[in-house]
């Protein structure tokens, strides 16, 4: 049989006890043993106000438990620092106060279950599992947190016809919106959080639909990936910052990355913007940018799906009133959140483009140092020659050429990868991808010299 909720609440809230750190506190033995007197009168009235009292209203009993609380966390403290402190009646008491806590959460939490659609299915004690969520009960209730647990944190979604699934009261299937298998149900809006903790399948519905629209002209799928860059080329015009974001925009509703194929890429692009530092903005100028395209380039008004492996972006780009208006231009905007491994397309691109894009002036600038290259590497080699020799008297004259024309093979070495990568894209028409072994290489060069 599964635990009862009162007990699941009475053991998370032992771990929250276990959880206080004794050390820290300022906690002299006089002041705790005066700390733990009063704690004793407090703990009965507590006991007394949260296991007798029938007339209190939610929020003065929310007052009492919140106290209850903290005075639970401080006789775990006294009890780390000084357990001496603690007599085996006090002890007794403090349990049975837990045990009324619970019992008052597990009321307000049964509230809530028979409130929510299948609420009284959820399973409380997998929502605890492996995880460190019971540090919350300090500053909320069972109920509420539960509610904030089940919360979905993988998307957002707004518009006309958003992209929510849907439950019904007892089935063991989640929906679309408008199931044809659901018609006399009443179906309310879920999270996939809450559909994993129930294991519930997905519908005939949901699978008709993934499969209809993965190709259907009236979705599309972006990929985005962002990144502040650090370019070494001071040059006035470029700064010697910029963010830039790249992005794929695909035909139809993708379920990830793996589905981008030839035939479905629409556009695919790097932009530049002024950011230097918030990267959640760069994320944002993302967003809006590829809306605008969709909206006004391509006259797209369907279902945009995007991904990015921005968490924080993901939770609030809507916030922005730019975004927020673009994307009532669509049926619906979902913007999905994948770990940054599943997003590697949109990622390499924006490395890719980050080289072939640098402005003419540095392709000058490259010019001038590839002429320069051979001499450098002479002069490179003898002086590293000299410095062994002349090492003890002439160590500091040499090592500052050194450091000097070492800057110079650093620019060298990217500029030649560069090179290769434009003499490449000239070659094959596929956008090129710099490899991690020619940047270690290039890292490689600039250690042998130093
Ligand atoms: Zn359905």
């Amino acid at each position: 049989m599964a635990k009862a909720d009162e007990d699941i609440i009475y053991d998370q809230l032992i771990k929250l006890g276990i959880s206080v750190k004794g050390t820290k506190a300022k906690g002299k033995l006089k002041s705790d043993t005066e700390s733990i007197q009063y704690l004793g009168g407090r703990v009965d009235s507590e006991i007394y106000y949260l296991e007798e009292a029938t007339n209190l209203s939610q929020s003065e009993l929310n007052k009492y438990i919140c106290r209850a609380k903290n005075d639970f966390m401080l006789f775990n403290a006294i009890n780390k620092r000084h357990p001496d402190l603690i007599k085996p009646n006090l002890l007794r008491r403090i349990d049975r106060l837990i045990h009324a806590i619970a019992k008052q959460e597990a009321i307000l939490l049964q509230k809530y279950r028979i409130q929510n659609p299948n609420g009284n299915r959820i399973n409380i004690e997998k929502l605890f599992d492996g995880n460190n969520y019971y540090k919350k009960l300090l500053n909320c209730n069972m109920s509420q947190l539960v509610k904030e647990i089940l919360a979905d944190s993988t998307y957002t979604t707004v518009g006309k016809n958003r992209r929510d699934i849907f439950i019904t009261e007892t089935g063991k299937k989640y929906h679309r919106k408008d199931c044809p298998y659901c018609k006399r149900k009443i179906l309310t809006v879920s999270s996939m959080k809450l559909v994993r903790n129930l294991k519930l399948e997905p519908c005939k519905c949901i699978k008709d639909m993934d499969e209809r629209t993965k190709k259907e002209d009236s979705y599309r799928t972006i990929f985005v990936d962002e990144s502040l860059h650090n370019v070494n080329w001071n040059l006035v015009d470029f700064g010697s910052k910029v963010s830039s974001f790249s992005y794929i925009i695909c035909k139809g509703n993708l379920t990830s990355e793996t589905e981008i194929t030839e035939d479905n890429i629409i556009a695919i692009d790097v932009e530049y913007t002024p950011e230097q530092y918030r990267i959640e903005r760069v994320t944002k100028s993302a967003i809006a940018a590829t809306m605008l395209m969709l909206a006004f380039d391509y006259g797209f008004k369907g279902h945009i799906k995007i991904f990015t492996d921005n968490q924080s972006t993901m939770k609030s780009w809507m916030t922005e009133n730019k975004n927020k208006r673009l994307s009532e231009l669509f049926e619906s905007v979902t913007v999905e959140y994948i770990p940054r491994e599943d997003n590697t397309k949109a990622d390499q691109l924006g490395r890719t483009q980050m080289c072939l894009k640098l402005p003419m002036p540095v392709y000058k600038q490259i010019g001038d140092i590839i002429t320069e290259f051979p001499k450098l590497k002479q002069d490179n080699e003898r002086l590293k020659e000299r410095e062994l020799e002349d090492f003890l008297d002439r160590e500091r004259e040499y090592s500052q050429k050194l450091a000097h024309e070492n800057n110079y093979l650093r620019n060298m070495s990217m500029i030649s990868i560069i090179k290769e990568r434009i003499k490449y894209l000239f070659q094959k028409e596929h956008l090129p991808v710099m490899a991690v072994d020619e940047l270690k290489t290039a890292k490689n060069i600039q250690l042998h010299v130093e």
